[in-house]
């Protein structure tokens, strides 16, 4: 599933194909994908122009004449920029056709991504969705604050798109890897130093996963990352790698380097 590095990686394809192109026509192959009425959308779309974009979280801004379009990427979401119509990828949902005659393809293979419209980023992030601060942009005030009077696990807690938005099931296995933090520790029960150990690899993750542009098996190996599979071994202390499910998601973690802080309230 896209996560904030991955979406990153979409912006920057976006920004190098796309931008300050007209947009002559627009197609929708299947409008499941939307979440605003084709009517609407085509007619928005249509004859506009991609000014600008940014990210925030896992989501993706583009600025047209007035308002924006939002792209999120759900579990298997992409974007493809081609110059012959034949190219059209199988799971293209919505089709751009630029006034220099090239396309772009949002992809959507199982449906989970969603293209919105919105007046301003700002009422879509507090409005509509609650999203938490950018895990990229935040400091570390910002950090501190989000998880203040928190008690979710802290594997939940960084996953939850409303307290800090970008991280998913993948990096969050990362950071609390690295940080020696067992997924079911109680965020609030962190302290301050640990918190501080926290956000510098919340960032250091996420920097080496845009520089490999979200393409996993190229992480360093003495990350979790590579070794996310049952029957791995742990690339710090060769313990066996344990999978456990947490907020739905299914997460790992070596229970040999991961401590879990709260063993003794019995969870
Ligand atoms: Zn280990």
């Amino acid at each position: 599933m896209p996560e904030l590095p991955e979406v990153e990686t979409f912006k920057k394809y976006f920004d190098k194909t796309s931008l300050s192109q007209k947009i002559n026509n627009v197609f929708i192959r299947d409008n499941r994908v939307l979440n605003v009425q084709e009517k609407i959308f085509k007619k928005t779309i249509r004859s506009n122009i991609f000014y600008s974009s940014l990210r925030h979280g896992k989501y993706l801004f583009v600025k047209l004449n007035s308002g924006f379009i939002v792209f999120h990427f759900g579990m298997s979401g992409d974007l493809k920029y081609f110059d012959d119509i034949k190219e059209e990828p199988k799971h293209s949902r919505i089709l751009f056709e630029f006034e220099n005659g090239n396309f772009l393809s949002y992809i959507s293979q199982r449906m989970f991504g969603k293209v919105d419209l919105t007046n301003t980023i700002e009422d879509f992030i507090i409005n509509k969705k609650n999203l938490g601060i950018d895990a990229l942009k935040m400091n570390f005030e910002e950090f501190k604050k989000s998880l203040e009077k928190r008690t979710a696990l802290a594997k939940s807690a960084l996953m939850n798109q409303n307290i800090i938005a970008g991280i998913g099931n993948i990096y969050s296995d990362e950071i609390l890897y690295q940080t020696r933090l067992h997924p079911k520790t109680k965020i609030n029960e962190v302290n301050d130093s640990k918190l501080r150990e926290i956000f510098e690899t919340i960032k250091n993750v996420l920097k080496v996963g845009i520089e490999k542009k979200g393409i996993l098996k190229t992480y360093p190996n003495d990350f979790i990352i590579p070794h996310r599979k049952k029957g791995e071994l742990c690339p710090r202390c060769g313990g066996n790698i344990e999978r456990l499910k947490i907020a739905q998601r299914h997460g790992f973690f070596c229970p040999n380097c991961q401590i879990n802080h709260n063993k003794t309230s019995g969870d």
